[in-house]
């Protein structure tokens, strides 16, 4: 099908979520994208954060075909090989000693934000208050639009869930002064995404760690978009010297296979017993095959760290520009995680680099957010900065 034949059948029959859209991405390889009337495209966006090995990957692909040919699917009443294959590799590589798996980020937040009230539950102390931050961004279910800070998300689907209330972001007093005694966890992302690219105080997080540990509230980290090496490390936690009590993950996890993950310590994990938290798919053999492919490219030596000079430079490109156009306000981020606020809405910025084969995208309408593949080149980035040069000057 060409593009104008799939825009007319999504029309006919895809509830209008998305609006309309540019393209029909058909194909992909590595940093590369083509659409459906044969356009090639160079990919700083990476599906929003999730192919960070590069589209179709081979070991990802090559996993993804062992397993169609060997098992796709069992539930849960049965042990799954891959599952706790995966399982065993998060918890070396990071904080946790349990995990639980299920389809995406808002999944992984509700099994998060569910473990932390049973936990309080169990222990017969109840400490049912959720604290969240303004312009985070945790999902779209009920529960998670309503941790989500941004009315934008949540207007029309009145009654929210009640027990969570919202702090200032990067703000430790605020802080301080919301937590009660009935307030059982905080959830925030170490750099909020989708509020547009907000990098906190470099000492906040441990700041927050510390009041959390002190009034015996559990920490939640949303590394939904800042993990699986987005900000130069695998979970951006890393680089403030400090560890949450629960921290979920999703978006980069399968490199484009579905699936979310929620872990913990094992303290935490006595929150849930059998029949707590359940889940049809979660850490099926498929998508958990694909994420240990994924988790054993991602953790091979040297991959992020390369990433993150990659990123380095980019920055450097990107603060060059910032000098030159009055236009650019800031350019903020980590790593391959790097927002750039214009004065302007950014969407006529979108268009022109879609135009000349860049796909990018936005985090909020004066952000303009590049998310690229983690394997991007140096040459990638300068003929990206060419073209955004080109645009902001008028060219
Ligand atoms: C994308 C995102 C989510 C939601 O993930 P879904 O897979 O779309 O449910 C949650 N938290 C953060 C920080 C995200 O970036």
């Amino acid at each position: 099908m060409n593009t104008d034949e799939i825009k007319q059948l999504n029309d006919n029959h895809i509830i209008n979520t998305y609006g309309a859209r540019k393209m029909a991405l058909v194909r992909g390889e590595g940093m590369k994208l083509w659409d459906a009337d044969g356009k090639e495209y160079l990919d700083f966006f990476a599906g929003i954060a999730v192919a960070n090995l590069g589209h179709c990957h081979p070991a990802v692909t090559d996993a993804i075909c062992k397993q169609a040919h060997t098992l796709v699917h069992v539930s849960n009443l049965y042990y799954i090989e891959p599952q706790v294959k995966l399982a065993a590799l998060l918890c070396k590589h990071s904080f946790a000693d349990r995990w639980f798996f299920c389809n995406g980020g808002a999944e992984a937040n509700e099994a998060a934000l569910k473990i932390a009230r049973r936990y309080w539950a169990e222990k017969g102390t109840p400490k049912p208050v959720l604290l969240s931050t303004h312009q985070s961004f945790h999902g779209r279910t009920m529960a998670t639009i309503t941790a989500t800070g941004q009315p934008k998300y949540q207007k029309g689907f009145e009654p929210l869930m009640p027990g969570i209330r919202h702090i200032e972001y990067d703000d430790v007093a605020a802080l301080e002064a919301a937590l009660t005694p009935d307030v059982g966890a905080v959830i925030l992302e170490p750099i909020q995404g989708e509020g547009g690219v907000r990098v906190p105080d470099p000492g906040y997080l441990a700041k927050v760690r510390a009041l959390c540990t002190s009034k015996n509230v559990l920490l939640i980290f949303d590394e939904v978009q800042t993990g699986l090496g987005r900000t130069g490390k695998l979970f951006a936690y890393e680089h403030y010297g400090v560890k949450p009590d629960i921290m979920t993950l999703a978006k980069g996890l399968g490199n484009g296979v579905p699936i979310g993950a929620m872990g913990c310590t094992k303290e935490v994990a006595s929150g849930f017993a059998p029949g707590s938290h359940a889940c049809t798919f979660g850490g099926n053999p498929l998508s958990t095959a694909a994420a240990v492919a994924t988790m054993t490219a991602l953790t091979a030596p040297g991959f992020i760290e390369g990433a993150a000079r990659t990123g380095a430079y980019f920055f450097d490109k990107l603060d060059t520009l910032a000098a030159k156009y009055s236009q650019i306000v800031e350019v903020r981020g980590k790593g391959l995680m790097i927002g750039i606020e214009m004065k302007d809405p950014v969407a006529p910025v979108i268009e022109k680099l879609l135009d000349a084969g860049i796909v990018c995208g936005p985090a909020g309408p004066n952000v303009l957010r590049f998310i690229p593949p983690l394997i991007v080149t140096t040459a990638d980035i300068d003929r990206v900065v060419s073209i955004l040069d080109g645009i902001l000057g008028g060219a």
